[in-house]
């Protein structure tokens, strides 16, 4: 593998990198877990490599939290995310998701921009803030920009990032005033529990207000489509209702309608029917969870 590296200490010194890198070939790299591999795999001739892990910005590194939203620079690693107490509390799903993706000494530099950049149908982080119906900012040589991160992708391994844009920040809306009960979580199948790519993930954040009602809800689905998506109509379906009236054939009716936004390939690590069929019964079974969990408040 040979290229050049640079390494840029502020977003000011990037910029003119970039400008001067205009009508060159480079790519970013954060924490090098997902661009070194595959660089390995498809080495690339004259390439650039702009690195942003010296950056120092506290907004790029840091999280915070406004009134009405969390804020989390790209440059954020899955271990600041698992060592955050206020994410763990207000977005479980999040928390999972960094909790449980690869080992302690790579979640110690994989980045969310990294895990999001990377575009992967099974990014756990991503399937996360998917389901929470996150923001990304973006920002480049021609200025700022916003987009939402379920329109963010445009198939494997292709985002909306132009030339000289880089992913900034990520918004994530704060829950609605009045919830009063969280199901939040991020469930991952694959062939093993760690250091492996998901065959199936579902991560969903519902919020549930004191009278038992729906008051929003996030559902993503990874591994199953060739991007990961938000199954709106899905969450539409629950969304407003009271989770006591809630049905066996309403749980069927939600896992139908995840189901319609996935397309699985068979692959080494599943074919298509299992992927299906665990989608399906999962999804089933994360709304008769709702409802047992009701029945035993009663
Ligand atoms: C052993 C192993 C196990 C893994 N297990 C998991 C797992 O369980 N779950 C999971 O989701 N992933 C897993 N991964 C993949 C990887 O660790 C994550 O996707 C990680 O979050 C990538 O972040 P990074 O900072 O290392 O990205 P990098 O490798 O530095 O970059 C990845 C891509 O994003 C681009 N990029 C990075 N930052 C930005 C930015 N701010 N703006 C624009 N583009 C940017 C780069 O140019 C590159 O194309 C695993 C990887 C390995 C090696």
């Amino acid at each position: 593998m040979n290229f050049e590296l640079i390494n840029p200490q502020s977003f000011k010194e990037l910029f003119l990198v970039l400008k001067k890198l205009k009508h060159r070939k480079y790519r970013y790299a954060a924490g090098c877990t997902d661009i070194l591999i595959e660089l390995k795999r498809n080495p690339e001739d004259d390439l650039t490599l702009v690195n942003l892990s010296q950056i120092n910005d506290f907004k790029f590194r840091g999280i915070s939290q406004t009134k009405n939203s969390v804020r989390l620079g790209a440059g954020v690693t899955a271990n600041d995310i698992v060592r955050n107490l206020n994410i763990k509390l207000l977005y479980p799903v999040l928390w999972e998701a960094a909790y449980n993706l690869a080992s302690t000494q790579i979640r110690q530099v994989a980045t969310i921009g990294g895990n999001i950049c990377t575009a992967s149908p099974s990014g756990d982080i991503t399937c996360a803030l998917v389901s929470l119906d996150a923001t990304c900012v973006i920002i480049g040589v021609h200025g700022k920009r916003e987009i939402r991160i379920r329109d963010f992708f445009e198939g494997p391994r292709q985002t909306a990032l132009k030339k000289g844009e880089l992913l900034y920040e990520i918004i994530i809306p704060g829950n609605k005033k009045n919830t009063v009960k969280l199901f939040s979580s991020f469930i991952k199948i694959g062939t093993r529990r760690s250091m492996e790519c998901s065959v199936v993930s579902i991560a969903y954040h519902i919020q549930i207000d004191g009278f038992n009602k729906i008051l929003t809800s996030g559902f993503a689905i990874g591994a199953v489509a060739p991007t990961i998506r938000f199954t709106a109509k899905a969450c539409d379906f629950i969304n407003r209702k009271n989770i006591n009236a809630l049905t066996e054939r309403d749980a069927e009716s939600f896992a139908l309608k995840v189901s319609e936004y996935s397309d699985p390939i068979s692959d080494i690590r599943a074919t298509r029917w299992y992927r299906e069929k665990v989608l399906f019964n999962l999804s089933k079974s994360i709304i008769e969870d709702i409802i047992k969990c009701q029945i035993e408040v009663k």
